[in-house]
């Protein structure tokens, strides 16, 4: 374009008889080469927008369709829902599905719930933590979206009177999503939660990183996470045995014993354990010790067989990595010995224990600074300095008016020391322990969420919803 530019004002100057100097000339094609490689650029840009397949359903083998992917409004995928869908007696089931996984996916929520009503099925996102309405299927539309779900992960359609549980995968922009789906029959039909597992940074800072990498380096012990259900300690071991496959060259043997499993990892030997029928996390555990492991992630110790089993393992020669729940990293100890395990035991086979929280990250486009009221500054429990400032969230567009985008991890790490073993056979209480911990430099929950709410990432009051209040140790 750029050279039939040139060439057409070149052969008009000549045409009525100026002379054309050959700087002009020169200038003129390097002028018009730059438009037209812009206006090139633009339309390109335009139509990889417009028409760029950014993801696939793996798991539907029969059409392997592709769709555009971008972020709607909730008003948005209500009007789409309604206008496609809801009325539209041809209306496309296996699209539907699609639309609302990549909307949930888009949106980074970390579950999607399809509730049945008398009268439709209700799709809600659950988005940092909370549960968002987002649109209604038409009663029409209820049961072929089920059952469309049912076939991805491949259920039994007709079997709607009981419990099902399946999975199945979703890979957008490379990025592999897996869904972990589960049905349940209610009055007004099957009710649907998928949980969408999606490789996260986990937001530890580089200190962290380097003592969990000498915990972590250790061929035997035990490392014990804690946190509230959905605080992301799956992911977090997940992480962890991933770089210790990755630091070893695949020359480690790790299994876990999971349930349920809640991601497909390489190299790893995945078991899920069936409480239901009776192969037990204890009973699975002492099969596979017979299985030559060095590594086991143990999915949660929550009875006493499968304590003194880990515990026994970790004292013999291989690293257990496990949960348990509790209220704080320090009450992780006595929670075990009210299992009925040994004070002993606990004391010698624990290395560390990581308590970790997710808390939601402000949206950068509209959070405001404050300074901290009196009210805020009590129930942190110190006296700031004056002209610190934290920042609010607000809400605009790009948040979809929540004010926060996403969540990030924050974690203390205590590595038991003599003193905390000392403690924990005297069944010291879980405040003494707490202060054992912290006497050394190891920074607690409290204060690496402060750290982070004064970088502005996050606000106080979303720091005061997730962390443990201070009654907790006492
Ligand atoms: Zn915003």
């Amino acid at each position: 374009m750029a050279l039939s530019c040139v060439a057409g004002l070149a052969y008009v100057l000549a045409q009525i008889g100026l002379p054309v100097p050959k700087e002009i000339l020169f200038g003129l094609a390097i002028g018009a080469g730059a438009l037209g490689a812009c206006i090139g650029l633009y339309l390109l840009a335009g139509f990889l927008q417009r028409r760029w397949p950014l993801g696939t359903l793996k798991s539907d083998r029969s059409k392997g369709e592709q769709f555009s992917f971008e972020a709607n409004s909730p008003e948005q995928i209500k009007a789409t829902i309604d206008a496609v869908y809801n009325n539209n007696p041809r209306a496309d089931v296996p699209q539907l599905v699609n639309y609302l996984v990549f909307q949930a996916v888009a949106f980074n929520s970390s579950d999607i719930h399809l509730t049945p009503h008398r009268d439709c099925l209700m799709v809600r996102y659950r988005i940092d933590g909370i549960l968002m309405d987002v649109a209604e299927i038409s009663e029409r539309l209820k049961q072929p979206v089920i059952n469309r779900l049912k076939v991805l992960s491949e259920l039994v359609s007709y079997v709607r009177d009981r419990p099902q549980d399946g999975r199945f995968g979703v890979s957008i922009q490379g990025q592999q999503i897996d869904l972990r789906i589960s049905l349940m029959p209610t009055l007004h039909g099957e009710r649907v939660v998928m949980r969408l597992l999606i490789r996260a940074d986990l937001g530890l800072t580089e200190e962290q990183l380097q003592t969990l990498g000498g915990i972590l380096a250790k061929p035997q012990g035990m490392v014990i996470l804690t946190g509230p259900t959905g605080s992301g300690k799956t992911k977090t071991i997940y992480s962890a045995l991933q770089e210790i496959l990755r630091q070893s060259q695949n020359s480690v043997s790790i299994y876990t014993l999971e349930d349920p499993i809640e991601y497909d990892l390489q190299h790893i030997n995945q078991t899920q354990v069936e409480e239901g029928h009776d192969f037990t996390f204890g009973k699975a555990l002492r099969t596979m010790l017979r299985q030559d492991p060095d590594i086991i992630m143990v999915g949660e110790i929550r009875d006493l067989d499968t304590a003194r089993i880990a515990i026994q393992a970790g004292m013999t020669g291989h690293l257990i990595i496990t949960t348990v729940h509790a209220k704080s990293a320090a009450a992780v100890a006595a929670r075990l010995i009210e299992m009925g395990v040994d004070p002993h035991s606990v004391a010698s086979a624990i290395t560390a224990i990581i308590a970790q929280r997710l808390v939601r990250i402000l949206c950068p486009h509209c959070k405001r600074a404050h300074p901290p009221t009196p009210g805020q500054e009590a129930k942190l429990g110190k006296k700031l300095p004056p002209g610190v400032l934290f920042y609010e969230p607000v809400g605009c567009p790009q948040c979809s008016m929540k004010g926060y985008v996403g969540r990030r991890g924050i974690f203390e790490i205590l590595e038991v020391n003599e003193s905390v073993r000392k403690l924990i056979t005297e069944r010291a209480s879980s405040g003494q322990i707490h202060n054992a911990f912290f006497e050394s430099e190891a920074k607690t929950l409290d204060e690496n969420g402060l750290a982070y709410a004064l970088k502005g990432e996050t606000s106080l009051e979303e720091l005061f919803r997730v962390l443990p209040s201070r009654k907790e140790f006492e």
